[in-house]
């Protein structure tokens, strides 16, 4: 087999496939090469291998007699997180009670990426119903790092992240239900996209916190995450959060605009749980945008500290209702000792979930209790309030907010495990953007001193997609 260059933009694998270099059927023994080569790293949990070449042949096949026919996505092989539905296929969320249950049908998100031609190769770990910030929280066991096979990926969606790392496929499409796309990208060196809430369907999506979920993307360009935006948003009727919005060419819209007005949190920079090296890199990166004519402002955001706590409560509330479904009789395991009604549930529950989701689901239910509502999942309603409204306050008169996306580096293996608390606070940054329902872009900004990738983040107003995107292009094409 002719060895292949790493692709990072589908543009590129494109030209290639017109020029005859290579087929798409190469292309799919290459990264199924790659998978097999980057077993220890543990991103796949189903490799679609015998799919995938049929449909690499099925397009070659097209590309030779109707190339005019071909979808735009075609030279695409993707991964998908395994909280995203695929008929005819197994999806568990990382889970032992949804063993064996396959799925009925394909999430809108996916539908429309197969009518473009994508080829899809597999399905990729995270952290259980994607509730972790490392990947760790996996029945199938954790994922690493690329990058340093010691360290974790992040989370959740670490299998999608690394998935891309190492070059198993060109993009995958992950969730972020408070950071859980942008984080592992900013922890594998990856762009990751978490778009405004109900801009993509979450039909065929399971559900963690229903308010907060968005599907999400990784890739390495910017013009791969505005391509696959723009072919998954808009409206659905299977999901009546979408919006009713027309969806803009995001990917042709990516030329830069002039001057942009940024807004920083002064607290989130001079946070004291921020790796220093990060912070100095993200205030050189502020220098450098100002000396090039944009506006940067410090700006005041005094809910910092409350955005974790909040965030928790009000996501182990909506998870503690979500998970309901999941009770043995209906879907994947059924405990096969169990006697009676109540029993299956006990036992089959008790099983099927890992400690942190019962902790969650405990936690959640916990904050719903009559008595316990209003000092809980109340006050969290109204601090999630005030934190839209000062986030858009600031939008109103910025164009964008930037900040880090993590406050460390990726850690090592199990040096969070048993400390719940430290792996919510490194939501820290990230948490924002879902709390108000808006936007966000994580690039990769540099490599830290121990050799791992840290990121930069930039958060916009809702439905400010394609200005967010095209200062991103610009942002990664000329800074970072
Ligand atoms: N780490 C966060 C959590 O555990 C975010 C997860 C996510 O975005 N799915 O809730």
């Amino acid at each position: 087999m002719k060895t292949m260059v790493k692709y990072t933009q589908l543009q590129r694998v494109q030209v290639d496939l017109r020029a005859g270099r290579i087929t798409c059927r190469e292309l799919v023994e290459h990264y199924l090469q790659r998978i097999e080569a980057t077993r220890e790293l543990n991103a796949y949990v189903e490799v679609y291998a015998a799919e995938a070449r049929a449909r690499a042949d099925a397009l070659d096949a097209q590309w030779a007699e109707r190339p005019d026919s071909l979808g735009r996505l075609w030279g695409m092989v993707i991964s998908h997180k395994d909280v995203i539905c695929y008929a005819g296929h197994g999806v568990s969320a990382a889970a032992k009670i949804l063993e064996g249950f396959e799925s009925l049908y394909s999430a809108t998100a996916v539908e429309r990426l197969l009518a473009e031609d994508v080829i899809i190769i597999g399905r990729v770990n995270c952290d259980q119903f994607g509730m972790g910030s490392s990947n760790e929280n996996s029945v199938y066991g954790p994922v690493r790092n690329a990058a340093d096979p010691e360290r974790v990926p992040g989370g959740s969606s670490g299998g999608s992240a690394v998935a891309v790392q190492a070059d198993t496929c060109l993009v995958s499409l992950g969730t972020d239900t408070g950071g859980s796309v942008r984080q592992p990208a900013a922890f594998c060196g990856l762009v990751g996209m978490k778009p405004t809430y109900g801009r993509i369907s979450r039909y065929g999506l399971l559900a963690y916190a229903s308010s907060f979920d968005q599907i999400g993307m990784l890739a390495h360009s910017v013009e791969d995450v505005a391509l696959l935006l723009e072919i998954m948003a808009g409206p659905d009727e299977m999901d009546a959060t979408t919006s009713q919005r027309s969806v803009p060419a995001y990917s042709e819209q990516l030329a830069h605009r002039g001057p942009a007005r940024i807004a920083y949190l002064e607290p989130a920079i001079a946070h004291p749980s921020l790796d220093p090296q990060i912070a100095a890199r993200t205030r050189s990166l502020i220098a450098a945008l100002r000396e090039d004519g944009h506006q940067l402002d410090a700006v005041d955001f005094p809910y910092l500290d409350h955005i974790i706590p909040a965030y928790y409560v009000l996501t182990t509330a909506e998870a503690s209702s979500n998970l309901a479904r999941f009770d043995g009789i209906r879907y994947g395991y059924r405990h096969p000792e169990a006697q009676d009604l109540l029993e299956t549930y006990q036992k089959s529950r008790t099983e099927g979930f890992s400690d942190e989701v019962k902790r969650r689901i405990l936690l959640g239910t916990f904050v719903l209790s009559s008595g316990y509502y209003d000092a809980y999942y109340t006050k969290a309603q109204q601090v999630r309030r005030l934190i839209q409204e000062r986030t858009a306050a600031i939008l109103a008169e910025y164009d964008f907010i930037l900040m880090p996306v993590s406050p460390s580096t990726a850690w090592k293996m199990g040096e969070k495990s048993d400390d719940p608390v430290a792996m919510y606070l490194a939501d820290i940054y990230t948490v924002q953007a879902n709390m108000a329902g808006i936007p966000a872009v994580a690039l990769p900004l540099d490599v830290h001193d121990n050799g791992m990738p840290f990121g930069v983040q930039l958060l916009a107003q809702r439905f400010a997609e394609a200005e967010l995107l095209a200062f991103a292009a610009h942002l990664k094409g000329t800074y970072v």
